[in-house]
């Protein structure tokens, strides 16, 4: 809901809007040092991650928290992850696919890359060849909400595929993890990184990493960068007991430990995809109702964000109707697909039904190209 001190709702890709309950969780200090913070916030944070991640086999995994927006800790994972010798696949569909092969390549890493374009999912049989003829690649790593269009991945095609080949598979799942159930035991999954402030609602200042430890364990030493090392932050919070090696973002820490206590509230993971899903089906179609058009067929679609095509209306700037939908509560997000005149309308966050309902009502009085 929008209130005189948060004037706006966010549908955008994040920072996306919060409850009141978890900014209000910022209004006091934290000492790095205390167990109350270790102990009483980080470390709880790190086991229900891991229990978020994996109902079937939370032993095998660890949760390992990095400072920094989400590209930050993507980072972290390729760079320490994939050894000297290594060679990673990348399948892109879209800008956050081309920024691993951005990452991969600024580190020096042996890249090869599959891009199915924008409006194609992943191509499965291509991977399936590529991983049976070159056995130099050694890792994978895919996008699982492809924030770029709101194309969901066929998460699990791509994992039965990797692990039938006995590669190891990394996941982009910034902006799927925490609202669309997974299981990264079930699917083979052997990195996954997200970020504080996209499906589980917290602020932004950190990203974290889902790792099977028994390769987390291999990764000493290989990490590109010291303040990247994964291997080095995760031993600094395993002996540390929660803590960070370096200056820890201790309000955004606690601001998440509520927001995850306000996921849990919701019904967890379940109920939470339940809800994007509804906010996403009310968008879709109160949008089509007022003849805007989906950029992406309806089967491909997330709950997470939805690209529209621009009005062809001579009048229509997309400034003007960002204007006026701010100055009613609702901020939106501009298009990013290569050749087409787009914008993006997200649907998570502390979103809710009825919200797109009043937007829907909002995007109807602010259509002055079509009057
Ligand atoms: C948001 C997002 C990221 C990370 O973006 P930051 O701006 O660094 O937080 C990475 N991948 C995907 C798919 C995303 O949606």
């Amino acid at each position: 809901m929008n209130t005189p001190d948060n004037p706006y709702l966010l549908l955008t890709p994040g920072p996306l809007s919060t409850s009141r309950s978890v900014r209000e969780a910022m209004l006091r200090d934290w000492c790095t040092w205390d167990d109350d913070y270790n102990l009483g916030v980080v470390t709880p944070i790190r086991e229900e991650l891991v229990r978020l991640a994996t109902a079937t086999s939370p032993q095998d995994y660890t949760c390992v928290l990095m400072q920094g927006s989400g590209t930050f800790s993507v980072e972290a994972m390729i760079g320490t992850a994939v050894p000297r010798g290594g060679r990673l696949l990348v399948l892109a569909n879209g800008e956050y696919g081309s920024r691993l092969a951005r990452i991969s390549r600024t580190l020096a890493i042996d890249t090869v890359v599959h891009d199915s374009g924008e409006l194609a999912p992943p191509d499965l049989a291509k991977l399936e060849a590529a991983l049976k003829e070159e056995a130099s690649i050694t890792h994978v790593v895919c996008v699982h909400n492809e924030t770029t269009t709101g194309m969901l991945n066929p998460l699990e095609g791509i994992a039965a595929v990797v692990k039938r080949h006995g590669r190891v598979l990394l996941v982009d799942s910034m902006s799927a993890f925490g609202g669309i159930p997974l299981d990264v035991a079930a699917l083979g999954i052997d990195f996954l990184v997200s970020s504080a402030n996209k499906c589980i609602q917290g602020v932004p200042g950190f990203g974290f990493v889902i790792a099977r430890t028994r390769l987390l364990e291999e990764c000493a030493g290989r990490a590109r960068s010291l303040s990247l090392d994964l291997f080095d932050q995760w031993r600094g919070m395993e002996e540390g007991r929660g803590k960070w090696r370096y200056t820890s973002p201790t309000h955004v820490v606690r601001a998440f430990a509520q927001a995850m206590k306000e996921l849990e509230e919701e019904g967890g993971v379940a109920a939470r995809h339940a809800r994007y899903t509804e906010n996403q089906r009310r968008l879709v179609e109160g949008m089509e109702g007022l003849g805007f058009r989906c950029i992406l067929p309806h089967d491909l679609h997330s709950p997470i964000i939805t690209g529209f095509h621009d009005p062809e209306d001579a009048g229509y700037r997309f400034r003007d109707f960002y204007d006026r939908l701010k100055a009613r509560g609702f901020v939106i997000y501009p298009g990013k697909v290569t050749g087409i005149a787009s914008f993006r309308i997200g649907t998570i966050g502390h979103v809710f039904p009825a919200d797109i309902d009043r937007l829907i009502r909002a995007v109807g009085e602010s259509m002055h190209w079509a009057k």
